[in-house]
């Protein structure tokens, strides 16, 4: 039987780094991270993310500041604001929450932001810096999803990767972060001819396509560490669950370690978003930057 790796206890000592690390900003620079969050409209799983994110950057110590715009706000108010907070030294990291309404283009909105305040790591520059091996701010799923399998298997170089998912806000970075780390790394998305003949050479297995227990466990290659992003609610036996992209029962007799859905990823991304706030505010004074917290 699989290992559980358990996401929720180390986004939990990830977030006790954090607040080491606020500590030490404000006793050796007497600075306190920043991190401005940004809701526009009420979509109510939108409003849950951005509730848990305030909380959590005032448990490891950081300053929130939060800014709600009604939905019929317009696009012209959004970048003002946004520009506002690029010009605001009292803030380190600025996330813009997705989506956004129809009448918005968040491409444009992203790329308004500050690379180096760009604690999502979703814009252009910052997808550039990672595909090109230079220092970025790096996507906060796929990062938690890279810690979690160095902490597995020390160094990733000359495994044989797969990610499942090709988004710019998982699939894409992930791939990136993969072969960064010297793995040999296939991408598979929604147009892939045979996925189970992919899935079945993988010894790293990153899923994140969206779709309930795509990933039978019979495909799965003996062994094999399994991330398993996917977050979807279903229904079974007439009840709501929560499922991932992998079929959870199945996998955990063949792989080597697979996480759960939930308690897996999902809390590693809050926590990576915490690590990316500390990383753009020890990047903007000067201070030295934990390697275990960076990319
Ligand atoms: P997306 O819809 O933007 O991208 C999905 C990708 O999967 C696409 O590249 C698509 O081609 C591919 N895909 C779809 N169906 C496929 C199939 N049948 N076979 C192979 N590939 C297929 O999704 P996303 O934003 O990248 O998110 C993916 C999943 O991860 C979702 O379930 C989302 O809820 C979850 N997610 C979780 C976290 C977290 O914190 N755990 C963060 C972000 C996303």
């Amino acid at each position: 039987r699989a290992d559980i790796i358990d996401g929720k206890a180390f986004a939990a000592t990830l977030r006790q780094k954090v607040a080491a690390q606020v500590a030490r900003l404000k006793a050796e620079y007497g600075i306190v991270p920043g991190l401005a969050v940004v809701l526009v409209g009420e979509d109510p799983a939108s409003t849950v993310y951005v509730r848990n994110k305030e909380r959590m950057t005032a448990e490891v110590g950081m300053n929130g500041h939060a800014f709600r715009l009604p939905a019929h706000a317009s696009e012209a108010e959004l970048l003002d604001l946004v520009r506002q907070l690029n010009a605001d030294s009292a803030i380190h990291g600025i996330l813009v929450q997705l989506p956004l309404p129809a009448h918005m283009d968040a491409r444009k909105v992203i790329n308004t932001i500050n690379p180096e305040k760009d604690v999502d790591g979703f814009h252009v520059v910052n997808a550039g810096l990672l595909a090109t091996g230079q220092e970025a701010m790096v996507p906060c799923t796929p990062l938690g999803c890279l810690m979690l399998l160095r902490d597995r298997l020390g160094s990733l170089a000359g495994y044989k990767a797969l990610v499942v998912g090709a988004s710019n806000i998982v699939g894409k970075p992930m791939a990136q972060l993969l072969l960064a780390e010297k793995c040999t790394v296939s991408i598979a998305h929604s147009r892939t001819r045979d996925l189970e003949a992919e899935v079945r050479q993988a010894e790293i297995l990153v899923v994140a396509a969206g779709r309930a227990e795509l990933i039978p466990g019979d495909w799965i290659k003996p062994g094999a560490v399994v991330i398993d992003v996917g977050i979807n609610r279903i229904e079974r036996d007439g009840k709501p669950v929560l499922v991932g992209d992998v079929a959870f029962e199945q996998a955990v007799r063949v792989a080597g370690a697979i996480t759960p859905v939930p308690g897996g990823v999902g809390p590693m991304t809050i926590a990576c978003l915490l690590a990316n706030a500390l990383t753009a505010c020890c990047r903007a004074v000067g201070a030295s930057e934990p390697a275990e917290l960076v990319a």
